[in-house]
């Protein structure tokens, strides 16, 4: 049969997808990349905020049209939206064939053959009964030289705005010496860097009641793995970011100087609010440590505005916390809705006017620091991991303290008199020109 799927959200769901992708391979299935020829579409959904959900929904009906126009006779809805929503999404979407919650990915063939193991409608079990991802889970890798690796899944904190423990579990952290073989298969087929991804992956290991490996253990032994490698972590917790994490990647240079540490918010009561444990201060000190122990190194931070109770006045203290700090990255969510939720019990709702006009002022306040932190690179000479070539002479990368997906990118023109480049290299480029968020080299 021929499947099309569609991956909708976060870098975590993109291993899932993967994984299904691998799994029906394996299963004698065929992938094509056109909803056209597909006789089974499938769509791994998100939802943790609105906007997310009424795009899930938008791509799940755009699928469904190819049921008339094409050769689709089975819609699989896979993931996160009715994992949350469940008869409610069934119900509104009569157009899907089959529904597969977030603890039955491993039954994505079953699914799409329609055997008895899954002669239902639905297919919805508690996501902490999935079994854990190994090294033998088939997975059907990225084509760029680029790979997520998922060590853990699920979440053991309580923030009264996300619905990811109830979507995803407690945490689970995989073992260490599982996770290692997937590392060293990944490089050995040309992997050029791995980006470990978790709800909290600073908080590797911590579910473990044994007093086993951590993160910090996780990524010195990734990094033996080849010196080439690059090793990241995104989704880290600044309560969580221990001082032996910050020391293990000071000491190794393929681990990317590079700390992914959502706050949500810089004021107290609304980081209470938030059911978060932070504290401002707290925050600061490590911002200060970190940069320090790493003056080269890039942070990246999430921050919601509009969050039941924010005033005017906790707005200008996350305004000047953000300036004070003057984050290398900022992503920057409205508070997002909804009656699941713990945050929406909280009095004082913000108007949503209100909070997308704080989130542009915040975006534009971060354009400024995002453009004066760019220009610290002009003239230096950095390792670029080309990642594209969408036009003779012109390559797409990223240096170490750029994220995929979320961050700028490096463009890199090599003169005329130099050597071809090739997807997938590193190479040393000279930064000439800096972007509000892009850096623009030629290769040394
Ligand atoms: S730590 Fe992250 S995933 Fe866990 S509950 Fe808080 S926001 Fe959600």
């Amino acid at each position: 049969m021929h499947i099309h799927l569609i991956n909708l959200g976060c870098a975590r769901n993109q291993v899932d997808s993967e994984i299904m992708t691998g799994r029906l391979k394996q299963a004698g299935h065929r992938i094509t990349n056109d909803p056209e020829k597909a006789e089974t579409i499938i769509i791994n959904t998100c939802c943790f905020i609105e906007d997310a959900a009424d795009e899930s929904i938008d791509t799940i009906l755009a699928a469904a049209a190819y049921k008339e126009t094409g050769r689709c006779q089975r819609l699989i809805v896979a993931g996160c939206l009715p994992e949350r929503y469940r008869e409610d999404v069934q119900q509104a979407l009569p157009e899907a064939d089959f529904f597969l919650g977030t603890g039955a990915y491993d039954r994505i063939v079953a699914a799409v053959d329609g055997t008895p193991e899954a002669p239902l409608k639905c297919l919805l079990p508690h996501p902490d009964t999935l079994p854990p991802q190994t090294v033998d889970t088939p997975r059907a890798l990225p084509q760029g030289p680029m790979a997520y690796l998922k060590i853990s899944e699920g979440c053991d904190r309580h923030c009264t705005f996300c619905i990811i423990p109830r979507l995803r579990g407690h945490q689970k952290s995989r073992p260490m010496a599982d996770i290692l073989q997937e590392a060293r298969a990944m490089a050995a087929a040309g992997i050029k860097e791995l980006v470990l991804v978790g709800q909290e992956t600073t908080r590797y290991g911590h579910d473990r009641q044994d007093g086993g490996p951590q993160l910090a253990d996780l990524l010195t032994e990734l990094s033996a793995i080849d010196e080439a490698l690059w090793i990241r972590f995104m989704y880290g917790h600044p309560e969580s970011l221990s001082d032996a994490i910050l020391e293990t990647v000071a000491s190794r240079p393929n681990l990317c100087a590079y700390f992914d540490i959502p706050i949500q918010h810089a004021n107290i009561e609304i980081l209470r609010r938030m059911g978060r444990p932070d504290d401002p201060q707290h925050i600061h000190t490590l911002v200060k440590r970190i940069r320090t122990r790493m003056p080269a190194a890039a942070l990246r931070t999430t921050v919601i505005v509009g969050f039941p109770g924010e005033t005017e006045a906790h707005f200008a203290e996350l305004q000047e916390f953000i300036d004070a700090i003057a984050f290398d990255h900022l992503g920057v969510f409205t508070y997002s809705d909804a009656e699941d939720l713990a945050s929406h019990r909280l009095e004082g709702h913000v108007p949503a006017e209100i909070a997308r006009e704080r989130r542009d002022i915040l975006m534009a306040q971060q354009r400024r620091i995002s453009e004066a932190r760019m220009e610290r690179y002009l003239g230096q000479t950095v390792d670029v991991l080309l990642e594209e070539c969408p036009e003779p002479g012109l390559y797409l990368g990223r240096t170490m303290f750029q994220a995929p997906e979320v961050d700028g990118l490096t463009y890199v023109r090599p003169r005329e008199s130099q050597p071809a480049l090739a997807v997938g290299q590193f190479v040393r480029t000279r930064i000439t020109d800096t972007l509000e968020y892009d850096l623009v080299g030629e290769p040394e």
